[in-house]
């Protein structure tokens, strides 16, 4: 590391400093100023049909943003090369498609690294972990460095912070209230145009008559989000065009929920192997979780810290108007989360979904799982898996969970073993992605079905 551009020497304080070691520390490079109207914001790791909305919603606020192509085998390939080791798995697919994006730019469409650097930058969501999710935005640099890409500006927003956060104000790129709100309302309209997805494909009548509509919508949908015009009535277009697909509802279907890691459970590229569409194939009705039902989760962690904080001294609400604040922004961000839904859901047409009571899946969970423990789903997992159990609302749980990942393994393979025993009827699998074991991964999926199915 010490020939490292990055790593500045360091001068202990103190005796060794004295004695002249000059051991070397990691620092980070701060962004160079992004300048607004001139430069093509990147971002991604959501799923086609959602990146594409927020892309268009994003554009409706003057910048040229684009969306990244779904994380492939090799992205994961790429983020294991670049990357520290040791990290988890979405970790190298997400680093590894930011990498491999640039070289394409540079190689394929000849663009000099020094424009890429100047003319581009990447977007994306951060925090302070407790998992690797804190480690993300480091990945990116170290990555981006080694590939030859040294400079090239990341913009974090903090995943756990309200739509009034400052994040990235020193380096020219504001997170404002209104890029928040934009790209809250693309989340939420591409949520529920998935949901519909998944409900309605298993029983078409003419392969692929699905997709074709959700094609549609998506372009509706996304002229509307980029334009800037009434969305309610775009979507009631769409609504029309779903509605007009034909379907068999005559068979019933296995129905397959999936939870898990938030990245690897929402994904639909190889970073779980595609495993909404073999379900599919194999005949099932996938159940997912929306990212919306994510952020209610983020707002239920902040109004968690915030009450356990309330009890220390100096920091009560009339001591300290700072908790009274969070609290308020807290129940108007869940408000104003489920009033959206509830609006565009009506206008999607769509029925059989509501989104998670996420106080009631606390309460289930806490008997089990801490629910101070933080990083990937926590206790969420615990809560789904009984609630699902309680309701009978699906005939098997497939947890998803990435190679590396600390809070998946907790809970699917430590707590869930314990939660599953208690609730025997409803099947539950807990399957690890690593990248590069996906016969072993079909395989044992193929083994729970065939004893749903018979
Ligand atoms: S929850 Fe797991 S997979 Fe997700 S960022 Fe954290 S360590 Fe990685």
């Amino acid at each position: 590391m010490s020939g490292c551009p990055d790593c500045r020497p360091f001068r202990p304080d103190g005796i060794l400093g004295y004695l002249g070691r000059k051991p070397t520390q990691w620092r980070e490079n701060k962004n160079r100023p992004f300048e607004r109207g001139k430069t093509t914001i990147l971002f991604g790791g959501l799923t086609p049909l959602r990146d594409s909305l927020v892309m268009a919603a994003l554009r409706s606020l003057g910048e040229n943003f684009a969306a990244l192509p779904q994380p492939d085998l090799k992205a994961f390939q790429t983020g294991k090369a670049y990357g520290n080791r040791g990290q988890c798995n979405p970790t190298y697919f997400t680093v590894g498609n930011l990498v491999n994006h640039l070289v394409r730019l540079r190689d394929e469409e000849g663009i000099p690294t020094e424009r890429i650097l100047k003319e581009y930058c990447f977007v994306t969501a951060g925090g302070c972990g407790p998992c690797r999710f804190g480690m993300y935005v480091t990945e990116y640099r170290k990555a981006l460095r080694d590939a030859g890409f040294e400079g090239f500006r990341v913009f974090e927003f903090d995943h756990t912070g309200s739509i009034f956060q400052r994040s990235g104000e020193n380096e020219g790129f504001l997170f404002s209230p209104r890029f928040f709100l934009t790209l809250l309302r693309a989340i939420v309209v591409g949520d529920i145009l998935t949901l519909r997805g998944f409900q309605m494909r298993p029983y078409e009548t003419e392969k692929g008559s699905v997709d074709e509509a959700l094609r549609r919508c998506r372009a509706v949908a996304a002229e509307a989000l980029e334009s800037g015009g009434a969305l309610l009535p775009a979507l009631c277009r769409c609504r029309k065009i779903l509605d007009g697909v034909r379907l068999d509802g005559t068979k019933r279907r296995p129905r397959v929920m999936v939870i898990g890691e938030f990245w690897a459970a929402m994904t639909e590229g190889e970073g779980n192997y595609r495993l909404f569409r073999f379900l599919e194939e194999e005949g099932c009705e996938v159940m997912t979780q929306p990212v919306t039902a994510r952020l209610l989760v983020n707002i239920w962690e902040a109004k968690h810290e915030a009450a356990k904080r309330s009890h220390l001294p100096g920091e009560g609400p009339f001591l300290d108007p700072e908790p009274l604040k969070r609290y308020l922004l807290n129940r108007l961000g869940r408000f104003g989360l489920k009033a959206q839904w509830s609006l565009y859901a009506a206008a999607l047409g769509l029925k059989g979904y509501r989104l998670p009571d996420v106080d009631r899946l606390a309460r289930l969970a806490a008997p089990w799982y801490t629910l101070d423990a933080t990083g990937g789903e926590g206790h969420m997992e615990v809560g789904h898996f009984i609630e699902c159990a309680e309701k009978g609302c699906a005939d098997l749980v497939i947890s998803v969970k990435p190679f590396g990942c600390m809070p998946s393994s907790a809970v699917s393979d430590g707590i869930q073993s314990l939660v599953t025993a208690r609730y025997p009827n409803l099947p539950f699998l807990a399957v690890e992605t690593s990248g590069e074991g996906a016969v072993n991964f079909y395989s044992r999926i193929q083994m729970v079905l065939f004893k749903i199915k018979t």
